[in-house]
């Protein structure tokens, strides 16, 4: 069996620009360093994902048809740079501020719970203690070292540029 290595990415606050419960595409501003850190991983031969919650759903924002189009577009944005994401894993429930049925649960995907890295895993033969996940929040360091992933911490200051490109390759 081949098994692959994958760099798990959050999406907002981490590749693209915090926008809370962002819902028109021309909100989407990928981050410094994103770019240049995914193409760098990319060269490496780790397969790119992104792992985000998006309860905006839950919570009557936007619809997963709208979550859908984001992550089109998203796909695009990196493409045009040679960057390729094999697939984008979303959450759209949340436990308790549901103001749909169909959306309350306690979900086993919404991070810091690892259902959607689990997933990708099963999905992709994904070796997780071979793969990395970068994150803006506690939840995403917590997921990411609860399946055995090599775990990044982004924020404002210190976002994907600012990485120690070594730290990768030491990794492999
Ligand atoms: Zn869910």
């Amino acid at each position: 069996m081949n098994w692959i290595k994958a760099a798990f990415f959050d999406r907002d606050g981490t590749l693209i620009k915090d926008v809370p419960y962002l819902s028109d595409l021309s909100q989407i501003e990928i981050l410094p360093g994103a770019i240049e850190l995914c193409s760098f991983l990319q060269n490496l031969g780790f397969k790119l994902f992104v792992v985000t919650n998006q309860s905006g759903v839950a919570r009557g924002f936007f619809d997963e048809n709208f979550i859908k189009e984001a992550h089109n577009y998203l796909k695009k944005l990196f493409l045009n740079k040679g960057i390729f994401f094999e697939r984008f894993y979303y959450c759209p429930h949340h436990p308790t501020k549901s103001v749909k049925i169909e959306y309350l649960k306690n979900c086993f995907c919404r991070k810091p719970n690892p259902g959607m890295l689990l997933k990708a895993a099963h999905d992709f033969n994904i070796d997780l203690s071979k793969s990395l996940m970068f994150g803006d929040k506690l939840t995403d360091i917590q997921v990411g070292l609860s399946v055995g992933c090599k775990s990044f911490y982004i924020n404002e200051f210190f976002n994907c540029s600012n990485y120690d490109k070594f730290e990768f390759q030491s990794s492999i």
